[in-house]
């Protein structure tokens, strides 16, 4: 008898790396190959794929389309029988037979020293130990039966492989390569194509359907095969009585060893809400959601098709106008964002109806606009819409029974004049709006090319700003408050200092918007709170200190948490602390406001009006909030004592305050002749270099009585 080696069939094994096309390609090679080994790195079986199950179980020759690049490892099972290749070949049938009759019949691995050698053949050795041991015929009968038993479970299969076909839900067919019969077609592919399955069969689909629709499917089928590729190509039909579906179609080739015509295989997919819900996406990434406007990308889309596309256009202008809406904030913290919602919206209706068709109006987040001008002239068309834009924002807007004054700023950047590039553009924009807005709002400011220090310099300063609390450079300087009936000092203002390393003092006039804007304004804010309490913890009772609040920290909630806070860490009394709001404070909603006052007034701090006289706010607002201070504005104490009309309103409010119960104190008294008129006209406390400059130390002004004696 021969050993195993004589009955090995040498078949390159599989690794981990080849994928079920490897698989099928090898069958195909050697069509007596039983079963396939897959093998480690070092080459020691580790699994196999069998011939018929490899086949049937992935749907025949149509698994390919779906598992052809899967891993072999994902159709393998565990090696079962395996045989060294020097063993004697009847030895080992009769033993493999006894203990794994069933497992054999799918063929073994044989191996030399353990490493992969070849496939055997159980029907192989058996006909070879028919010949030597007749009296086998016992082991024969039962390798029948096992068979019989394997064939209907291989029928099995292919009945299950089948009702996949049936059930998928995209279409499956089956086509002879050289005349385009259909041999096969799965029921979704019927319906798909509006056809009737029987027939169709032995017939092509072009037959059975529209003159337009058969046109298409010819199309498609010469794209595909001059490409040479599985690729799938997506394409359009309309099925009699149907509406148009997107069809993705994938033509793959098979040949078949035993059949003399090669086949094709289409699959095909409805793509069509797929390719809605893309479209919808797209749609989405192109447009700003809560205005409808295009977006900041359509922008950018837009400016290079004008500025690179076409060089023959250099005869045209383009002007970008950027846009942002004053005080916006303010709406959203004080109204909340439904409100600020609204206002974007209001404003892009306002917008549209500003511009000609032919401009592209641009919402690039926030309360930030663009608009983009193509036109022979657009530099004086970009100032003429500036101009209706500027006064279209400056009309009133509505928040259900409220009414809020916004305003807006404008930057306008012209290409070729200023730049060249696309993006410069928009950025010399931007630097144009910011000088604009820097200029005092509501007005527009073309690009010079000096802006772009400024904001280099601005930038740096944010930088800056953003460490300053961290690294100890904020302080607070105290200026002290005369009153003038007992000639005593009896509070100080608290003012906030940056002392920066290199730029030395900077004033808050600078600083203080920058934090606004930024958003650093609350910590600075609660810093300042809790310096001031702390400080005014160290004076004397009777000495009260007064913090300055901006209006965007005015917010219900934040702003009485952190003078409680505040108070609460330093243990002094709340009638000792002042808070300085102004007017501008007063105008967003009167109720959350006055909400904030009153409790902040529960608490027994006082609350005093800044600058009185330089707002908008009337005397109206002395009567309603009834404050505990009005600060009368330096400039109004400027025209002293020759000023009429400054001393005029000084008297009047005054005589107002005095009758509301408040006390009145007038800021920046420099001269001696100055505190002397305010104290005819029966003002109350003064404050200004007169009486003292701000300082780091407090202390000096309660202890110095030399300086008050001289006002005295
Ligand atoms: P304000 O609250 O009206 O402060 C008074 C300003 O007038 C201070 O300027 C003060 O130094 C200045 N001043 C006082 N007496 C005289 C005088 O006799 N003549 C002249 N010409 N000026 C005088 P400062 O410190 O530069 O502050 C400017 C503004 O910055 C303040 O105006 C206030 O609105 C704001 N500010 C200062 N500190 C803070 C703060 O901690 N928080 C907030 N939100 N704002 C602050
Ligand atoms: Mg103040
Ligand atoms: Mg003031």
């Amino acid at each position: 008898m021969k050993n195993l080696r004589d009955f090995t069939l040498l078949v390159e094994a599989l690794t981990m790396d080849d994928t079920g096309d490897t698989a099928f390609d090898r069958f195909q090679q050697v069509p007596t190959c039983p079963a396939l080994a897959v093998v480690d790195s070092q080459n020691r079986p580790i699994g196999m794929i069998e011939r018929n199950t490899f086949l049937l179980s992935l749907g025949g020759n149509f698994g390919r389309a779906v598992f052809a690049r899967r891993s072999v490892s994902l159709l393998m099972t565990p090696v079962t029988v395996v045989g060294e290749a020097e063993a004697d070949a009847a030895d080992f049938a009769e033993t493999a037979l006894s203990q794994h009759s069933h497992d054999l019949l799918r063929g073994f691995i044989i191996v030399d020293q353990g490493a992969y050698f070849g496939i055997g053949s159980i029907v192989d050795l058996l006909r070879a130990a028919t010949l030597e041991r007749t009296d086998n015929a016992k082991q024969l009968r039962s390798m029948a039966r096992d068979l019989r038993r394997s064939n209907r479970a291989l029928e099995r299969q292919r009945l299950l492989a089948e009702a996949v076909i049936e059930h998928i839900p995209s279409l499956i067919a089956v086509r002879h390569q050289s005349n385009g019969h259909v041999r096969l077609i799965n029921r979704a592919g019927a319906a798909m194509l509006g056809i009737s399955r029987d027939g169709v069969i032995g017939h092509k689909v072009e037959e059975q359907v529209s003159r337009g629709f058969a046109r298409q499917i010819r199309r498609t089928d010469a794209i595909m095969a001059h490409h040479g590729s599985t690729q799938p190509l997506d394409v359009g039909i309309v099925a009699k009585g149907r509406e148009r579906r997107i069809l993705r179609v994938m033509n793959i080739p098979i040949s078949m060893p035993n059949d003399d015509d090669n086949l094709e295989l289409t699959i095909a997919e409805d793509v069509t809400e797929v390719r809605k819900a893309s479209s919808r996406i797209q749609e989405l990434a192109h447009f700003d959601m809560l205005t409808g406007l295009p977006n900041r990308i359509q922008l950018h889309n837009r400016l290079s098709e004008m500025l690179e596309a076409s060089p023959s256009r250099a005869q045209r202008e383009v002007a970008v106008i950027a846009i942002d809406l004053d005080r916006f904030k303010m709406v959203n913290d004080t109204f909340g964002h439904h409100a600020g919602d609204a206002v974007l919206r209001e404003m892009a209706k306002r917008l549209r109806s500003t511009l000609r068709e032919t401009d592209l109006p641009v919402r690039l987040g926030g309360d930030e606009f663009a608009v983009v001008i193509e036109a022979p002239q657009a530099e004086s068309l970009a100032e003429k819409i500036s101009e209706r834009l500027i006064a279209t924002m400056k009309d009133p807007f509505q928040l259900g029974d409220k009414v809020v004054h916004l305003g807006g700023s404008i930057g306008i950047a012209v290409f070729p004049t200023d730049c060249q590039d696309a993006g410069d553009l928009i950025k010399f924009a931007d630097l144009a709006l910011y000088r604009a807005k820097a200029d005092g709002k509501g007005r527009w400011r073309r690009f010079s090319p000096d802006m772009r220090e400024g904001l280099e310099q601005r930038n740096a300063m944010e930088v800056d700003l953003r460490c300053a609390l961290a690294l100890g450079q904020l302080e607070v300087h105290m200026q002290p408050q005369l009153d003038i009936a007992n000639n005593r000092i009896t509070g100080f203002e608290c003012l906030m200092r940056w002392n920066h390393p290199t730029r030395g003092y900077v004033p808050p006039a600078v600083f203080i918007p920058i934090a606004e804007d930024i958003g650093l304004i609350d910590q600075l804010g609660e810093w300042i709170l809790e310096e001031a309490c702390r400080i005014g913890s160290t004076l004397d009772p009777s000495i009260a200190v007064a913090v300055n609040i901006s209006a965007l920290q005015f917010r219900l909630t934040g702003l009485v948490d952190s003078v409680k806070l505040a108070l609460g860490k330093s243990g002094m009394d709340p009638r000792r602390l002042e808070l300085e709001i102004t007017e501008s404070v007063l105008i967003h909603d009167e109720e959350l406001v006055m909400a904030s006052i009153t409790e902040l007034r529960a608490l027994g701090v006082r609350i005093a009006i800044d600058d009185f006289g330089t707002g908008f706010a009337s005397f109206v607002y002395l009567h309603r909030y009834a404050f505990d201070t009005i600060k009368i504005d330096r400039s109004f104490v400027n025209g002293l004592p020759d000023n009429r009309s400054s001393r005029a309103i000084i008297s009047a409010v005054i005589v107002l305050g005095r009758q509301l119960g408040a006390t009145i104190t007038a800021e920046g008294v420099e001269t001696e002749i100055q505190f002397a008129t305010l104290k005819q006209l029966g003002c109350m406390q003064v404050q200004g270099y007169l009486i003292g400059r701000p300082t780091a130390n407090p202390h000096k002004y309660l202890t110095d009585f030399n300086l008050i004696g001289k006002v005295a």
